[in-house]
């Protein structure tokens, strides 16, 4: 007897790991009824877990998910290649008519998924989920974000929407949108607001985390913060005229000030050593400054001419058959998967 084929519209789950084995079994019971719930909406649910080079067990706990539940797909990256890359390999992987994108710690409710779909079926082709209020993170996390966002505006980054993590549902037409970007640096959430699309948002209460601890330490956000500005402004650039200028005008008005004092007040014409010293290390440095800048840029100018995946992929479970395994290198180049 030949079924029909099942006309439901998939919805994906992708959920980037990188050693939570402490919060795994309360996001794998979160997900279970979250899933049950949305399936009773005329929707399939598929749950892809990204494995991000943990070191400890959370690469079993998704492998004996996998095995026990025929919607669930288990990647697991070669080595820790950071959590937006993680997250575009979720994105690459998964097959829905539309993909939700969670924090495994349970940061972002699983709960509000069910309000993102129903936002997307009003028609929106990308749903952001906009913090309110971020419960359990450290006020000096909040006031960095904070800044962080302004900063950005500053720098002409308009399509960063402030207060938004990776926290969105976007619709099969976007994410294929998202995929033909091929940029090395990735700042996720910027680039979702460059490929643009009908958007909507959704506000909710960040909670804290569930368990284990955060594995975005400050040298991480910082990565992740120069990565954003480099790739959305390049107005830092433009800073060194600034700097020139007002540079030039202290040395004119210093010039000016010591030729007054010679000629009309009968002063010396060599003000002295101190003076000198200070104004050939205020120029090294403004030079190394901007040296360093057109680093930050050309580094990363470098990093993507070298054409490396993103990603690559050691192992990879399919819902329900934990032996169909691929070992192959994924991803020739970034997102690749997806074109
Ligand atoms: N993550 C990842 N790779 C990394 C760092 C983090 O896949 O290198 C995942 C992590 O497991 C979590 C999500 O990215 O699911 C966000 O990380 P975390 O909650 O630690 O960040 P925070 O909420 O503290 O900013
Ligand atoms: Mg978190």
């Amino acid at each position: 007897m030949v079924t029909a084929p099942d006309q439901r519209q998939l919805l994906s789950i992708v959920v980037p790991c990188y050693n939570e084995e402490e919060s795994f079994p309360a996001l794998r019971a979160a997900l279970t009824s979250v899933a049950a719930e949305l399936e009773k909406e005329v929707l399939r649910v598929e749950l892809v877990f990204v494995d991000d080079g943990s070191r400890d067990g959370t690469w079993g706990q998704i492998a004996a998910f996998a095995a026990a539940d025929a919607r669930v797909h288990g990647v697991s990256l070669a080595r820790n290649f950071g959590h937006q890359a993680a997250l575009t390999c979720g994105y690459d992987l998964a097959c829905g008519d539309a993909v939700v994108c969670l924090d495994a710690d349970l940061q972002d409710p699983p709960e509000l998924i069910a309000v993102l779909v129903k936002k997307w079926r009003e028609g929106y082709d990308v749903v952001y989920a906009v913090r309110e209020h971020r419960q359990g993170e450290s006020a000096f996390k909040r006031w960095t974000a904070a800044c962080f966002y302004r900063l950005l505006r500053r720098l002409g980054a308009t399509y960063v929407r402030a207060d938004c993590g990776d926290f969105r549902l976007m619709n099969r037409a976007s994410v294929d949108a998202l995929g033909r970007l091929h940029e090395y640096h990735r700042f996720i959430r910027g680039l979702v607001g460059w490929v643009g699309f009908r958007t909507a948002e959704v506000r909710y209460q960040r909670r804290p985390r569930r368990a284990g601890v955060t594995k975005y330490p400050l040298p991480k956000m910082v990565r992740l913060a120069l990565d954003a500005v480099v790739s959305f402004s390049s107005a830092p650039l433009r800073l060194t005229y600034w700097l020139a200028g007002g540079l030039m005008v202290v040395v004119l008005g210093y010039l000016t000030y010591v030729l007054i004092n010679h000629f009309i007040f009968g002063g010396p014409l060599l003000p002295g050593w101190s003076s000198l010293i200070l104004v050939i290390t205020l120029f090294g440095a403004v030079n190394l400054f901007c040296l360093g800048l057109m680093g930050e840029y050309i580094g990363r100018i470098y990093e993507q001419v070298k054409n490396r995946p993103l990603y690559l992929v050691r192992q990879q479970l399919t819902g329900g058959d934990v032996a169909t395994v691929k070992t192959t290198a994924h991803a020739d180049s970034p997102a690749s998967s997806s074109e």
